[in-house]
């Protein structure tokens, strides 16, 4: 019986990953792998050194083995799949950008704030006037929460919006000059502001994709378009993060938003008219 020792046996693993991994790509790509099983079998029979390994009896590839190569063309397969979308998605919605209405990044930061459960058209309408008087976050200091509360009650939840932003323009004050900070642990570090609305400031107030926007849209959208299956946005957001350029996260988080809004509704996806229908997996629950 022909003898392989340990050495050659990891070695022979390693080729095998290298050349084969493609092919693992491909498979998964086209929907003709099944089980894992199915990797052993495709593995061994596309290899050169096929004809050595049957040459052992009872040749097994070791579980971690096979899930190192399943995990990894997964992997690949999904940043595949997240180009050729990100390519479509430029193409359908080239100027996607934020819908609120802002001159600074405090004005970001407050009508951000004010955009939860509320349209950014109703923002937009209640900032026109609010951002007249009230600019900087000295102009936020000496107003009464009731006082912003009656400039903000049409967006909902007024008294804990009016409370973040009256809360976040003072630590902006006595803790950063005045100056809305540019990193994600300052920003989320000021009441009221969570990991999202910090999110929205650094990629549309300062340029800076250090995270994505996981809202409603892009939630439901990273299920149905199988790119996510985290269940909470932090876990969504990072297995976007994984799979898109970074340079692209605030594009794509605008470019979902809008293909939510407009075809890939909540209720009703409209797939017939959806422009990235033929991309789409359409993983609808
Ligand atoms: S094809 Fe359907 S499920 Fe997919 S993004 Fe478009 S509307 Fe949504």
């Amino acid at each position: 019986m022909p003898c392989v020792s340990t050495n050659q046996c990891l070695v022979s693993l390693q080729i095998i990953a290298l050349r084969l991994n493609k092919s693992l790509v491909i498979a998964i790509e086209k929907g003709i792998f099944k089980c894992k099983k199915y990797i052993t079998q495709i593995l061994i029979k596309k290899t050169n050194l096929y004809k050595s390994l049957k040459s052992v009896d009872n040749i097994i590839l070791p579980l971690p083995f096979i899930n190192f190569l399943l995990k990894h063309a997964m992997d690949k397969t999904k940043k595949n799949y997240a180009k050729r979308l990100l390519v479509k998605l430029r193409e359908v919605f080239p100027a996607a950008e934020c819908s609120l209405e802002y001159d600074s990044p405090f004005e970001l930061l407050v009508a951000t704030i004010l955009s939860a459960q509320c349209t950014d058209v109703q923002v937009n309408k209640v900032t026109k006037t609010l951002f007249q008087k009230y600019k900087t976050p000295s102009d936020y200091v000496n107003l009464s929460v009731e006082s912003l509360e009656a400039k903000i009650k049409s967006t909902g939840f007024y008294h804990n919006k009016a409370k973040s932003i009256l809360s976040a323009a003072r630590e902006i004050i006595s803790r950063f000059g005045g100056i809305v900070p540019c990193s994600i642990s300052e920003l989320t570090s000021l009441s009221g502001v969570g990991r999202k609305t910090a999110n929205v400031v650094l990629g549309n107030g300062f340029g800076i994709n250090e995270g994505f926007v996981v809202d409603t849209h892009v939630f439901r959208l990273s299920h149905r378009l199988g790119l996510a299956v985290g269940s909470v946005p932090a876990k969504v957001e990072l297995e976007l993060m994984a799979v898109f350029p970074q340079g692209d996260w605030c594009f794509l988080s605008h470019a979902l938003i809008q293909l939510g809004r407009q075809f890939c509704k909540a209720r009703k996806p409209d797939c017939n008219n959806c422009p990235i229908n033929s991309t789409c997996p359409k993983i609808i629950k």
